[in-house]
């Protein structure tokens, strides 16, 4: 091997290190906004009222929303999304509300008012979300929680007017007991701060609470024996919009229609909006489906009466 051959070799490893990197950081493919809220941990004590104060500033339908304990629970996943349904016009789902392609049938914006101060039910439904994390943590309802290392509740406020639901946790999820760690993780951080949310500032969890082996799918009966702790985290949280991230979760929330179409489409679950996108993991693996992702994410803003970054 001469030197030009070498210098070749060097120079092509660097460049796949470098695209391995871009992928792994998701730097690229959705607006870069300045969040300046903290970062909190799920058991971190509530987001500081100054950080989402400054979040509130950019997005003015928050910026009443009085200073509530964080999520205090483990949580959540990456799942791998099967084959991707066309970016193209969606159809209508039979439970949907409306076709993102047909704004005649689009879903009234919600108010961009946003939540005013807690009403005096929140509290219950605050310790609702903090015994049902406990009863996961003891769960053994279906067979993955033979092999789980811990169980994976929810990470965000639970107040919050975005949701975002995956399919079950990961390895490092399970490690964890936190949602979205890792690269994926990172990723979805990324389109929640693209959206001008601060990380914390939305509530995140999967369908499942124990890591699925191999991280397959989670089975419908697992699903089923698990259902209930999620429409629990729904009926607590009462979301303006859950985003669902990944075919799994889409299916789960029966967000999926006839023809097997799922992504970009509005739906509704237990009387809350959804809005099905791809998940982070897949995203990872193919980048350039950030774009499609984004258009989902635009459509999830204008919803909710939120400005949309440049
Ligand atoms: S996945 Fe859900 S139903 Fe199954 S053991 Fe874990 S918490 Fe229980």
């Amino acid at each position: 091997m001469d030197e030009i051959e070498r210098e070749y070799l060097e120079l092509l490893r660097a460049t796949r290190a470098l695209i391995a990197w871009e992928r792994e950081v998701a730097d690229v493919g959705f607006p870069d906004v300045d969040v300046s809220a903290p970062r909190l941990s799920a058991s971190s004590p509530q987001p500081a009222a100054e950080g989402i104060g400054q979040a509130s500033e950019r997005a003015p339908q928050t910026a009443s929303k009085p200073p509530l304990p964080a999520s205090a629970s483990p949580s959540s996943a990456s799942s791998e999304p099967k084959a991707p349904a066309s970016p193209g016009a969606p159809q209508a789902v039979a439970n949907a509300p409306a076709s993102p392609s047909d704004p005649a049938r689009a879903p009234t914006p919600h108010p961009s008012a946003g939540r005013g101060a807690p009403t005096p039910t929140q509290r219950p439904q605050l310790s609702v979300l903090e015994e049902k994390r406990r009863e996961v943590e003891t769960c053994r309802a279906c067979a993955l929680a033979e092999g789980r290392q811990k169980t994976v509740f929810s990470r965000g406020r639970e107040d919050a007017q975005l949701m975002f639901i995956g399919e079950g946790p990961g390895e490092k999820e399970d490690l964890s007991g936190l949602p979205f760690v890792g690269p994926a993780g990172q990723l979805l951080d990324r389109m929640i701060q693209a959206m001008g949310y601060a990380r914390d500032e939305v509530y995140i969890c999967n369908v499942v609470k124990c890591r699925p082996p191999k991280n397959r799918a989670p089975r419908p009966d697992e699903v089923e024996a698990c259902r209930h702790f999620l429409d629990a985290q729904i009926e607590a949280v009462a979301p303006e919009l859950i985003i669902v991230l990944g075919r799994s979760a889409a299916e789960a929330l029966r967000v999926i229609d006839d023809h097997g179409q799922w992504r970009g489409r509005f739906g509704t679950y237990r009387g809350r909006t959804t809005l099905a996108t791809y998940h982070p993991s897949f995203l990872l693996r193919s980048p350039e489906q950030k774009r499609v992702a984004w258009s989902d994410l635009k459509k999830a803003l204008t919803f909710l009466g939120r400005p949309i970054p440049r």
